[in-house]
């Protein structure tokens, strides 16, 4: 057995994982750092969907009893769990899907980030009180737990992802199943232990079945989101997956959460800090190889500050340190596998096609031929055309020159996706035009820093093909919760709405 298998196995054994879940199954894992097998998960199949659905039920219906800043005392063991497991976990993150392991263990921070607010959450799910038009009522509305929430997660938040889920759902009342990805199952059964070991702590009032991950392929993902027992599914991954499942949902009038794919943009306006800049883009368009949904894939330059900024930017990808995360101090991974590479391929081929000039791209040999690790590319295009349209799950960074700001966010917002962007200037009036209702049409616009790397306070999520889901902060807990609104008549009249009369 490889080192990086050794130690992935040594962490799970650590987190209490059964042997049996992670090796000797049929789901083979493989880490993009070499290749290398690391795991071989058992797999649940479509059939076992309804029992585990069953299970979250009838969990479901004790747990909505406990008062919901009980329930926040689960999730505040869960956060002192992750406390404890930060290195552990953080470092799984990187074995299994190839992060640095500075972002490896920011991810497990953002799921104890996360928890934390989900506490606070617990004491103020609350309703509005609201003022009835007629005598001795009170119109109020108050929020119930939906029920059983699926969650459906893509590889490249193996684990930030279900909590962002998970510690509101739970807090709001719901009981969780979990489909993680299956290129990432390994911290997906690391993060199962640790909310059992929360549990175990927490005592008989987190029922059995409160929380559940199967693992398994797409078969398992759809039979979740046929089944009428959940109300609600929350489904990241790409744009096609979140079609398919939008539409089965809709056909039995299941909600929806859908965090799909972005292409995201930025602007440099001529009143840029073109350093700060410089080292926004870098890291926004480069960090974690170009696999986060708010990865900086468009740069719109004004014709002013171009010359004086793309040049350098060009040579920051000549010089960034690509290599494995677990030996030196690379910025930039591997790819997930030999799919991501072989599109990032097809787009920069197409991008030449279109007349772009591509600086950087190709692949780095790092570790042998079943690990893909790739140079960033910066491609100088001449228009917003062909794969400039499209996310492609990989570090490529196109550059489109602008001149007037209109003509800038009209590039910008004329993609399908709809998720993460922002504006890089001083110019207050072009600033605050950007933000107006003229200007950006994402989720998401930030000022003076780039369009990745979210914070959990605010509601993440996107519009158009990205989904229009919020998750995290805010007030995004809502979409785990269902409305009643109640009129109340203490009277002993009664007057009917809108001075109707019917007398009998
Ligand atoms: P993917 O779409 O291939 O898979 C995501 C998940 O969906 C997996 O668990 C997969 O098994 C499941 N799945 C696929 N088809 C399904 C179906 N028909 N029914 C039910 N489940 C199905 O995505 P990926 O390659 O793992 O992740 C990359 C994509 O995820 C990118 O497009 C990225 O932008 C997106 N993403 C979005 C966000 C966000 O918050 N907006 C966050 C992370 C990743």
């Amino acid at each position: 057995m490889t080192a990086i298998a050794a130690e992935a196995r040594r962490i799970l054994a650590d987190l209490g994982v059964p042997e049996t879940r992670f090796a000797g199954g049929t789901l083979p894992v493989r880490s993009p750092i070499t290749g290398e097998a690391i795991g071989a998960v058992a797999e649940a199949s479509a059939d076992d969907v309804p029992d585990a659905v069953g299970r979250a039920q009838a969990a479901f219906l004790r747990w909505r009893l406990v008062p919901a800043p009980r329930r926040g005392e689960l999730v505040r063991l869960l956060g002192e769990e992750l406390r404890a497991a930060k290195g552990a976990l953080g470092r799984l993150v990187t074995l299994e899907v190839g992060k640095v392991v500075s972002e490896g263990l920011g991810e497990v921070q953002e799921m104890i980030d996360i928890c934390d607010f989900a506490v606070g959450l617990s004491r103020q799910i609350g309703g509005l009180v609201l003022p009835s038009e007629r005598p001795d009522h009170r119109l109020a509305e108050q929020w119930h737990p939906a029920g059983v929430v699926g969650i459906i997660s893509a590889f490249n938040f193996p684990v930030a992802v279900w909590s962002w889920n998970a510690a509101l759902a739970l807090v709001c009342g719901d009981a969780v199943v979990w489909k993680p990805s299956e290129k990432a199952p390994l911290t997906a059964l690391a993060v199962d232990a640790l909310y059992r070991r929360a549990a175990a702590r927490f005592g008989a009032d987190a029922p059995d079945g409160l929380a559940t991950v199967l693992v398994g392929g797409r078969a398992v993902g759809e039979a979740l989101v046929d089944d009428p027992r959940v109300p609600v599914v929350s489904a990241t991954g790409s744009t096609r997956m979140g079609r398919a499942v939008g539409e089965r949902l809709a056909r039995r009038f299941g909600k929806a959460i859908l965090e799909l794919g972005g292409n995201n943009a930025s602007i440099v306006t001529p009143s840029a800090d073109l350093d700060l800049t410089l080292r926004a883009v870098a890291f926004a368009a480069m960090g974690t190889a170009g696999q986060r949904c708010t990865t900086l894939r468009r740069l719109i330059v004004h014709a002013d500050v171009y010359d004086a900024l793309v040049p350098r930017l060009a040579g920051v990808y000549r010089a960034i340190t690509v290599g494995s995360p677990v030996a030196g101090d690379a910025l930039v991974g591997p790819l997930i596998d030999g799919d991501a590479f072989a599109a990032m391929e097809a787009a920069l081929a197409a991008a030449r096609a279109a007349g772009g000039t591509v600086h950087g791209g190709g692949r780095v040999e790092v570790e042998g031929e079943g690990a893909f690790y790739a140079r960033p590319a910066l491609v100088e295009m001449p228009g917003q055309v062909g794969p400039v349209m499209e996310e492609t799950f990989a570090p490529i960074l196109y550059v489109l020159r602008y001149r007037d700001l209109d003509e800038a966010i009209a590039l910008q917002n004329g993609v399908p996706q709809g998720l993460s962007s922002s504006i890089f200037g001083s110019d207050l009036r072009e600033v605050e035009r950007y933000l107006s209702v003229q200007g950006s049409d994402c989720g998401i616009a930030n000022v003076n820093m780039g369009p990745s790397g979210a914070e959990i306070g605010g509601a993440f999520g996107g519009e158009k093909d990205t989904g229009g889901g919020r998750e995290s902060g805010s007030d995004a807990w809502k979409g785990y919760m269902r409305r009643q609104t109640n009129a109340i008549n203490y009277g002993r009249s009664l007057p009917l709405a809108q001075g109707v009369r019917f007398e009998v």
